[in-house]
């Protein structure tokens, strides 16, 4: 009884915290080599959310699909996130993707928004909205690259080019912020 009293205490107080203080994100390796830049010594300081689906026919979701597109307009994101809520690494983070365009920041630095910032776009269209997994990886996600880059501003596309960009669509911005508030625990990036 006495013995598991203690193993009880022991549990509870030294090993659960230990596990409870870390969450995990697992990151599947999915490089390409299009709609993006070689770059050196970048300082990463703007997050940017966007959205996207494929339009032309097919399943909308599919990841291979989404990226065909990306091919074909020559752009690109760092991360993508699935309907499932898995996530995808595209571009190295040391690396420019094209996927900013032409846009503000709240500073009002206009040039060289790719250049200075990490782009993820959320699988989904102007009729969905993301779903509870996507969001929960997003999270995730944006914390780590918080712990890691000094991060001044986590935006949506449609916040620094409101005049053309509408993305993403369909998202609970308020609720996102929310969460990433509560996110307090690390999060730690499992590569795959
Ligand atoms: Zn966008």
């Amino acid at each position: 009884m006495k013995r598991n009293f203690l193993t009880a205490v022991l549990l509870s107080v030294f090993i659960l915290p230990m596990f409870a203080q870390n969450d995990v994100l697992v990151v599947f390796n999915h490089k390409v080599n299009f709609g993006m830049r070689i770059a050196k010594n970048r300082r990463i300081d703007t997050i940017i959310i966007h959205s996207s689906y494929y339009n032309l026919g097919g399943d909308p979701y599919s990841f291979s699909n989404v990226l065909s597109l990306y091919r074909s307009y020559f752009v690109n994101a760092h991360y993508i996130i699935d309907r499932s809520g898995r996530v995808y690494n595209l571009v190295d983070e040391c690396n420019i993707a094209f996927h900013a365009g032409r846009a503000v920041l709240p500073d009002g630095r206009s040039r060289g928004i790719n250049d200075c910032s990490l782009g993820i776009e959320m699988i989904s269209s102007e009729t969905d909205s993301p779903t509870g997994a996507q969001m929960q990886s997003l999270v995730k996600l944006v914390k780590n690259i918080q712990q890691r880059h000094a991060i001044k501003f986590v935006l949506r596309h449609s916040d620094i080019s409101p005049d053309r960009k509408t993305d993403p669509w369909n998202f609970d911005w308020t609720l996102f912020l929310q969460k990433l508030q509560n996110q307090t625990t690390t999060v730690t990036l499992i590569k795959k």
